[in-house]
């Protein structure tokens, strides 16, 4: 991520308050979209941004909101938000709401959150007296405009945050009813990971002449996340991540996977070999999800299991890997899965377990989507020496082939392995990663099927 360190926040005629803020928060230099979406903001322009989380998206919204919320001073009214933040996920709203404070710190500005799955009574309290900044997920905040719990007529912000995650869940219906109730003279910013048509019609129809701006082409992922895949029947997925986990380099790792059902899975076996685990999805309540979290971000927590949605938008820094458990049904979420690791240029690691038998599509789709093809792992995981669990006693041993993980029998054989030649030579390094090879290289898009662990010729 970069950031352009000849040109501060001082410059784009912030105020002193916020100016404070942002170097209490360790906001040196802007980055690459706060250097493109403040000013044109501050201007009273429409933004349409492509940008994910880790790119610094929220302060290039928080601040220029705060800025002239703080210009306006104190003149609210009862049930009214003056900006109004839409966020697909509780966890999203919830963070952002953060990084308002932070970033109002000194400044009388007054938030509020109003989401799904908690108490309407706090939130409806707290929207009596009238809120400068209201972060909200959809569904519960159209719930509480139908009662006339809040008016959204005064305000004159709006920013959609994760735009196609919010489309995504379902939420095209109440979005559009919501920005329809606000301010006809509002101005709107619109931030979307991904940009497919859907997205770009409710953006057509909700911003005026926007100034588009965009960190990193759709789709690309971090230089400095190194990826690695190993093929892996999925049966045998629970005992290769278990026995992975037992390097304590991995120190700070998010296990994503497809379901819910699968996270729960997931998180019992590991809690049942020991290790310090807690899981996000849909299906907890937001206490415990919150618990999770938390937990995870003071580090109390090594290793947190997440399906997509609970997952996406949450900013926790220090992630020193990303596993994908599973391939994602959306080729677009391995990007944002593997982007909660390598922030703030930090390196880290993204390990994705992979079946060719069954994820052959998924698998097509990421490597069309990132551009690229995924680097298979140098040293294959050798099946064989995993420990037997009970719970998969019914299951076939893998067939063991060239001393390589073995194929499943009458299974295509896949990529992976030098054309009739010789097996990749292990370099003694940690099986699971690619450590000390070179990043993921954007190569020409080529496929070249050949087995698990293919056998030695
Ligand atoms: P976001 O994309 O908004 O989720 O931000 C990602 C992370 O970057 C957050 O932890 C922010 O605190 C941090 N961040 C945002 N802007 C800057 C900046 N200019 N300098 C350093 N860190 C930043």
């Amino acid at each position: 991520m970069e950031t352009i360190e000849t040109n501060g926040f001082a410059t784009m005629g912030l105020n002193a308050i916020l100016l404070k803020a942002v170097d209490a928060a360790g906001m040196i230099a802007p980055k690459s979209i706060q250097q493109q979406a403040i000013p044109a903001q501050l201007a009273g322009q429409d933004i349409l941004g492509i940008a994910q989380t880790g790119s610094g998206k929220t302060a290039a919204f928080a601040l220029p909101i705060l800025q002239k919320i703080i210009t306006i001073g104190d003149k609210r009214k009862g049930k009214t938000a003056r900006a109004l933040v839409l966020a697909p996920t509780r966890e999203l709203a919830v963070q952002i709401e953060e990084t308002f404070r932070t970033l109002a710190k000194g400044a009388h500005i007054s938030t509020a959150l109003v989401l799904g799955g908690v108490s309407r009574i706090a939130q409806i309290n707290k929207m009596q007296a009238g809120v400068d900044v209201l972060i909200a997920t959809p569904g519960r905040l159209t719930d509480l405009v139908r009662d006339n719990r809040i008016d959204l007529s005064e305000t004159r912000w709006l920013v959609l945050d994760e735009a196609d995650r919010m489309l995504d869940m379902g939420f095209i219906n109440d979005v559009k009813k919501i920005a329809k109730g606000t301010h006809r003279d509002r101005q709107t910013a619109l931030f979307s990971a991904t940009m497919p048509q859907e997205v770009a019609t409710l953006a057509a129809s909700l911003l005026r002449n926007p100034v588009r701006v965009e960190v990193a082409p759709q789709g690309t992922t971090a230089a400095e996340i190194k990826q690695v895949v190993h093929m892996i029947p999925t049966r045998q997925k629970k005992q290769v991540l278990s026995a992975m986990l037992k390097d304590e380099t991995l120190s700070s790792v998010i296990v994503f996977t497809r379901t819910k059902h699968g996270a729960d899975a997931v998180t019992r076996i590991l809690e049942k070999d020991g290790y310090n685990v807690a899981a996000i999805h849909g299906n907890k309540s937001q206490n415990a999800r919150q618990r999770a979290l938390n937990g995870f971000k003071d580090g109390s927590v090594r290793i947190l299991v997440a399906t997509d949605i609970a997952a996406r938008g949450i900013d926790v820094v220090g992630i020193s890997h990303v596993i994908n458990f599973d391939l994602p049904d959306e080729p677009e979420s391995y990007v944002h899965r593997i982007g909660r690791t390598g922030r703030n240029g930090a390196s880290g690691h993204a390990i994705t377990l992979y079946d060719p038998a069954e994820e052959g599509s998924k698998f097509k789709a990421v490597e069309r989507v990132t551009r690229m093809r995924l680097p298979l792992a140098d040293s294959p995981i050798d099946l064989s020496s995993l420990p037997a669990r009970a719970a998969n006693s019914d299951q076939r041993p893998p067939r063991r082939e060239g001393g390589n993980g073995g194929s499943p029998a009458g299974k295509k054989p896949h990529r992976g392995q030098p054309a009739g030649g010789k097996p990749r030579e292990p370099r003694g390094e940690k099986i699971w990663s690619n450590d000390g090879g070179a990043p993921a290289q954007k190569r020409p898009f080529r496929r070249n099927k050949k087995g698990f662990g293919a056998k030695a010729a």
